[in-house]
């Protein structure tokens, strides 16, 4: 059988409608804001949903305290600023990471210290760890990233034995169980991000989770000038409640097709060049993206781009992961404990799935892993195309 020519090179996509708009008509978010207009508290500065929205993100993480701020990357720095962290104290984080994270250190007039990442899943290195504290740290920062968890119990065990304050970063996961906990809950300070992508989304927003009542009163400080500084709206508000009832069934949906994928043969035998990041056993993750290792080799040399690209054509939201921080600012900003070559990787190793693709449902794998071969079987007419487009311009 002859197989069907990529999208890329003038076959038909396989998902022509390209990838479902995110978060889009969500009939309970429409809803729900309707009755914030219709009772009139739509405008209020800390309104009936801002409150109920603290309670239920407590509840649901069980933690004493979620703080709502304009943005996760405000609540990141939020976290800094309520551990005190600032002038001349260094904060170690890994070098592949949300670049906000990097400039929140930065910020608060702390030095970031890099460590690299494990080559499995790309999450922080913990064995690097040791190695890059010394006197002047005060804090980690760890981000759960693209699907994978981390061991937040040895993460936390090691923060206490050096004196070190935790910031878990939780964006990417809402609602994952590490360990059976929640992310988010086991640090000294947890974040969630409500950007306009995210799994739960108010166009912006973040929020910071913490049982420390000295964190909360410092930032209580820090933001509160006459009005609210680093606000969430009443209206944002009243959009992620009906979200955050629906996370737990949402992200058991993403999971199966993403259990899909794997049986189908993601990350094995011809499709062995793109393997699906791993939570730890045991864990409970959520996919915000789905990271996948890729392996040139196995696609004719198509660079990660490249295969991204003809994946794009096929209507699949898929993209490079972040760009290794050491890549993007200059030495004199950082230290690091080596030259971090794993995540100095990242342009050619790492691929990200957008998550709404995952919530079609397990029948949604066979089409995506059809897409993905019809690149590998002509991979090299593709690499071929690419070469002669960028020999003419
Ligand atoms: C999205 C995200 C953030 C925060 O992003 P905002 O857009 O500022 O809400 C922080 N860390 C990670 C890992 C993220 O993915």
């Amino acid at each position: 059988m002859i197989p069907a020519p990529p999208a890329i090179l003038g076959g038909s996509p396989v998902f022509p409608k390209g990838s479902p708009a995110w978060p889009g008509h969500l009939p309970e978010v429409a809803e729900v804001l309707a009755e914030s207009v219709a009772s009139g508290t739509w405008g209020d500065y800390f309104g009936p949903n801002h409150a109920t929205l603290c309670t239920e993100l407590q509840e649901f993480h069980d933690v004493r305290h979620a703080v709502l701020y304009c943005s996760g990357t405000a609540a990141i720095e939020m976290a800094l600023r309520g551990l005190n962290v600032g002038l001349g104290e260094e904060v170690v984080l890994s070098a592949y990471d949300f670049k906000g994270n990097f400039q929140d250190i930065l910020t608060v007039g702390a030095r970031p210290v890099l460590v690299d990442v494990e080559p499995e899943n790309w999450s922080i290195d913990l064995a690097q760890l040791a190695e890059a504290v010394t006197e002047q740290t005060r804090a980690v920062i760890v981000t759960h990233l693209h699907g994978a968890t981390l061991d937040m119990p040895a993460i936390c065990r090691f923060a206490a034995e050096h004196n070190l304050a935790v910031i878990e970063d939780a964006c990417q996961v809402p609602g994952a169980r590490i360990a059976g906990r929640r992310a988010g809950t086991w640090g000294d300070v947890g974040v969630l991000s409500f950007g306009g992508s995210k799994l739960l989304s108010a166009g912006r927003g973040g929020a910071l989770l913490t049982n420390r009542d000295d964190v909360v009163q410092r930032n209580r400080i820090y933001t509160q000038r006459g009005n609210e500084a680093y606000p969430l709206s009443e209206l944002q508000a009243a959009a992620l409640r009906p979200q955050l009832k629906a996370l737990d069934e949402r992200n058991r949906l993403r999971q199966e097709t993403v259990d899909m994928l794997r049986r189908e043969g993601l990350g094995t035998g011809r499709l062995a060049g793109l393997r699906p990041f791993q939570p730890r056993a045991g864990d409970e993750s959520a996919w915000y993206k789905l990271g996948l290792l890729y392996e040139s080799s196995a696609f004719a040399g198509l660079s990660a781009a490249e295969f991204a690209a003809a994946m794009r054509a096929e209507g699949v939201a898929l993209f490079p992961g972040f760009d290794a921080l050491q890549s993007i600012h200059s030495r004199r900003r950082f230290r690091a404990v080596n030259d971090l070559p794993v995540s100095a990787a990242s342009r050619e190793r790492v691929l990200v799935l957008h998550h709404p693709i995952l919530l079609e449902g397990p029948s949604t794998a066979k089409p995506l892993l059809t897409a993905i071969e019809k690149i590998r079987i002509s991979a090299a007419a593709v690499k071929e195309r690419l070469v002669d487009a960028s020999e003419r311009s």
